[in-house]
């Protein structure tokens, strides 16, 4: 029979030439820094920020006028970014939008944090997104964020990257104690409430507090008082960098790919259009609080991106409603890869597998595709035909098995706004885990995807 009528997956080394892979691994150099310098949202915004104006970008503000050849960026609160360019089409195509986020799984600091309790100082945490608790104990952790006083200065904390700077840490029970606890099911051998963060032992010569000696060092270090944590904004990250992983380091391990593999791709992508004159109006959202529900201010079912979009339709005269019908979405997120070691949970007809390109998934959610927008096959079929013509390897997936769980996006929240959406993403080995592991190929299918969704002519 003709072979050729049959579907294939096979993984990038053996569809693509070698200089595709080297470019897969320099690129990797680029995300690697990256995903240091960002480990949180506000710190991504700031190291994406250095990188719009080293592009010629500049901050649009309500009111400012749009026209085309503009590269603008709108900086919400510094905790997210809608980045976007006015082709020289205008926008008579809609906007292209890549959507992905830069909040990440961690554990945020109470806003009454910080007590003594058996000679030793702790914070009281309270954890932000998805996590597995019993992974984030036993382990350096570093801790990020902002202080802001009444005065309103805003005073940046980073602690615990640095070799010469401390870390942090959340304890466990040794195994000799730990016979009761280990009989417990996983999502209860570490509780919320025991993610308490060690950070001191040592009190002042004339006062027994542990405590008050940590404060006085918080006071010395940073100018802030106790009631200052009430205006502050800090998280407990992993203090690990990203690495290579694996003997032929064609695996990079990081605390957050979730998702700055897809909004580092976003990025690169857009600006490797605007360097080759795309005539496409593009759109590159960072979102943040994805992992909370997409609520809050800098979320995505705030109303902000309508107002952009209002304002870009304003500046060309077209009614909003026809540039969001005309415009089209990648939610840029990632997605889980088929690991062997837990091989129950996924149907491997239809998982993403590490190592095969990006992915495409038509639906998200759970349970009988609930809470997803689950894409048209007329965009998916236009996002075939831009993937064969800039040759992109990709595969379709979903996230396990039917009734195994599942998972959102922001898709749906854009998607409700007449914007055909798609979800398109990086496979990842233990999502959510402090330490996630993802391969260099299917980051640069990432890059190369996003781009050629961009460029697209049709
Ligand atoms: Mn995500
Ligand atoms: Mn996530």
């Amino acid at each position: 029979m003709n072979k050729d009528i049959l579907y294939k997956k096979e993984t990038v080394y053996r569809k693509a030439d070698k200089v595709t892979v080297e470019s897969a691994f320099a690129y990797a150099e680029g995300y690697k820094k990256f995903l240091d310098a960002a480990k949180t949202e506000r710190e991504a915004v700031k190291a994406v920020i250095t990188m719009l104006e080293a592009k010629d970008f500049r901050e649009y503000r309500f009111g400012d006028k749009i026209k085309k050849g503009d590269r603008l960026y709108y900086n919400n609160r510094g905790k997210n970014l809608f980045i976007f360019t006015i082709g020289s089409d205008g926008v008579k195509d809609g906007l292209r939008i890549a959507a992905s986020h830069i909040d990440a799984p961690r554990i945020d600091l109470k806003q009454c944090p910080l007590y003594e309790d058996g000679g030793m100082a702790f914070f009281k945490t309270h954890y932000y997104g998805g996590i597995r608790k019993y992974q984030w104990v036993a382990t350096p952790l570093a801790l990020h964020g902002v202080v802001i006083t009444k005065d309103g200065n805003t005073i940046d904390v980073c602690i615990g990257e640095k070799d010469e700077d401390p870390v942090f840490y959340i304890s466990d029970l040794l195994p000799h104690l730990g016979r009761e606890q280990a009989k417990l099911p996983l999502s209860d051998a570490i509780k919320g409430e025991q993610l308490n963060v060690l950070v001191g032992n040592m009190p002042e010569d004339e006062d027994d507090s542990v405590k008050n000696a940590v404060m006085a060092l918080i006071n010395e270090k940073y100018g802030i008082t106790e009631d200052d944590f009430f205006s502050s904004e800090l998280c407990v990250v992993p203090a690990a960098k990203a690495r290579d992983v694996g003997f032929d380091r064609s695996l990079i391990g990081s605390y957050g790919h979730d998702d700055r593999v897809c909004a580092y791709p976003s990025l690169t992508a857009l600006f490797d259009s605007i360097d080759t004159d795309c005539t496409h109006s593009l759109m590159c959202i960072l979102a943040d609080k994805e992992e909370t529900g997409s609520d809050g201010v800098s979320g995505m079912q705030s109303d902000l991106m309508l107002d952009i979009i209002n304002a870009i339709a304003d500046a060309f005269g077209i009614s909003p409603a026809l540039l969001r019908a005309n415009s089209k979405c990648l939610s840029a997120d990632v997605s889980a890869g088929f690991d062997p070691t837990f091989p129950d949970v996924f149907e491997k007809m239809n998982s993403a597998f590490v190592g095969c390109g990006t992915i495409f998934t038509k639906y998200t959610g759970s349970g009988g595709k609930g809470s997803t927008n689950d894409a048209n096959p007329e965009f998916i079929a236009w996002l075939r035909a831009a993937m064969e013509k800039d040759g992109v390897i990709w595969q379709s997936a979903e996230l396990g098995k039917v009734d195994a769980g599942g998972g959102g996006t922001v898709a749906k929240y854009i998607a409700k706004h007449n914007i055909e959406t798609i979800d398109l993403g990086v496979p990842v080995i233990a999502m959510h885990a402090p330490y996630e592991v993802v391969s260099k190929v299917d980051v640069y299918e990432t890059h190369k995807a996003i781009k050629a969704f961009y460029n697209f002519d049709r």
